[in-house]
């Protein structure tokens, strides 16, 4: 006999692992199933920028209070073009907000993760690799996992297998669910910097005719940086620090580089379908994004929010008629936030970073304050029907 579980979690990145918290809080039996063995993070030093939505999702599942002393809140998004008069402010205050959202190291994530799951009932496999997805027949209630640890091979049964297991998805392959590319692949520089007149609590997006570069406040007065490597990836590499104040310009004074930089490879992907029998494909296995607008990590949680509400409303955790209908809801959203990110990309992405048409574009959205409390209602989550979890709860 195979252990029979509600909910199987495939992955335990940061998607994975609060999804199986997020079941497990729900009352339902569930597994968490990572390939890599227990150990301190790999992390390539990247900072997450999250939404006022995600924060409070990881408030309601209690792990806000292991990352909240490495949190800095973000109060103010700067947007601008080289060679364009103005800037795009979106500023917390303006909106009668205590805050936009807040930054998170991801290896402070991970860490925070890691100590929450010791102490939630799930049961995890890790060492473990999933290597193959048995259904027995459409009438059967639950999928057989056959999986690889350090012992051998081993199965479970679930009823519902969540595949967090990024952007090479094994549950997405052996689900039979297509994937293809969904923007233009890029090569990132990712730095920690200080400027001298950095202001806190603020997050910098600027396009410029070699490319993007976005500045997140990440606590101590730095800065996390990415930049979008265009034709000159050597020199960038070579210097970073004035790379960064190439694409930035001096309004945050000089910037000055504070440990090793990295380069992190990106190509957009999208899966053809979120679902498949008794499956959920979540996080970079259902989306990869191109991280400037930091949008991946956001979405997975608005759609783990929105899946938890439509399980704990579910007898069965794998209903086909659940998860169509979940799909049919989160559709739109994946749709909209590829159309945002790419738009960006290519609206204000070279050569357009300086004509006519991006300095009206930008003045216009400037001064219209609807405009301002739409993008910022969508960029925290909180668009109405507000899913429980976003909101700090259970459903
Ligand atoms: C430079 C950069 C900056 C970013 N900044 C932001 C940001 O500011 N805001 C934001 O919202 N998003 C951001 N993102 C996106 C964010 O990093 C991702 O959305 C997030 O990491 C999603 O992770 P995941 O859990 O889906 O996948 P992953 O982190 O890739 O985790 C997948 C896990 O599955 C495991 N696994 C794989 N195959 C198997 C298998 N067969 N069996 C068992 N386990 C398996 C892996 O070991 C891994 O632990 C950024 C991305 C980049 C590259």
């Amino acid at each position: 006999m195979h252990e029979c579980f509600d909910v199987a979690v495939v992955g335990g990145g940061p998607v994975g692992t609060l999804a199986a918290l997020a079941f497990a809080r729900l009352g339902l039996r569930s597994a968490l199933v990572e390939a890599r063995a227990p150990g301190p993070p790999l992390g390539d030093g990247r900072v997450f920028a999250l939404a006022a939505g995600s924060v409070a999702l990881l408030q309601g599942l209690a792990v806000w209070p292991r990352v909240a002393a490495a949190s800095t809140a973000i109060r103010s998004v700067r947007v601008s073009a080289e060679g364009v008069f103005g800037t795009f402010r979106l500023d917390a205050e303006e909106l009668a907000l205590p805050a936009l959202g807040a930054t998170v190291p991801a290896e402070s994530l991970a860490s925070a993760l890691e100590e929450c799951q010791k102490t939630a009932p799930i049961r995890v496999f890790r060492p473990c690799a999933l290597l193959g997805i048995e259904a027995r027949d459409a009438l059967s209630d639950r999928l057989t996992l056959r999986l690889r640890g350090p012992d051998g091979m081993s199965s479970l049964e679930a009823r519902l297998l969540l595949g967090a297991d990024g952007a090479q998805s094994s549950v997405r392959r052996l689900a039979g669910i297509g994937a293809s590319a969904c923007g233009k692949p890029d090569r990132l520089l990712l730095a920690n910097l200080a400027g001298a007149r950095a202001r806190p609590h603020t997050a910098h997006l600027r396009f410029a005719r070699d490319g993007a570069a976005a500045l997140v406040p990440s606590g101590g007065g730095r800065l996390a940086g990415v930049l979008s490597l265009g034709g000159d990836a050597d020199a960038a590499v070579e210097d970073p620090a004035r790379a960064f104040q190439a694409r930035i310009g001096w309004s945050l004074g000089a910037l000055r580089l504070l440990s090793p930089p990295r380069i992190h490879a990106v190509a957009p992907e999208q899966a053809e379908r979120l679902v498949g029998w008794r499956v959920v494909l979540i996080g970079q296995a259902a989306m990869s994004l191109h991280p400037l607008a930091a949008q991946g990590l956001n979405l997975a949680l608005r759609d783990l929010a929105a899946l938890v509400e439509a399980v704990a409303q579910s007898e069965d955790p794998g209903a086909e008629r659940m998860l169509a209908a979940y799909e049919e809801a989160r559709l739109p959203e994946h749709r909209r936030t590829l159309g945002f990110v790419e738009g960006l990309r290519s609206w204000f992405g070279p050569p357009r970073a300086s004509s006519l048409a991006t300095a009206v574009g930008m003045l216009l959205c400037d001064r219209l304050g609807g405009i301002k409390h739409a993008l910022a209602a969508w960029a925290s989550g909180l668009r109405p029907p507000v899913p429980a979890l976003l909101r700090g709860v259970l459903p």
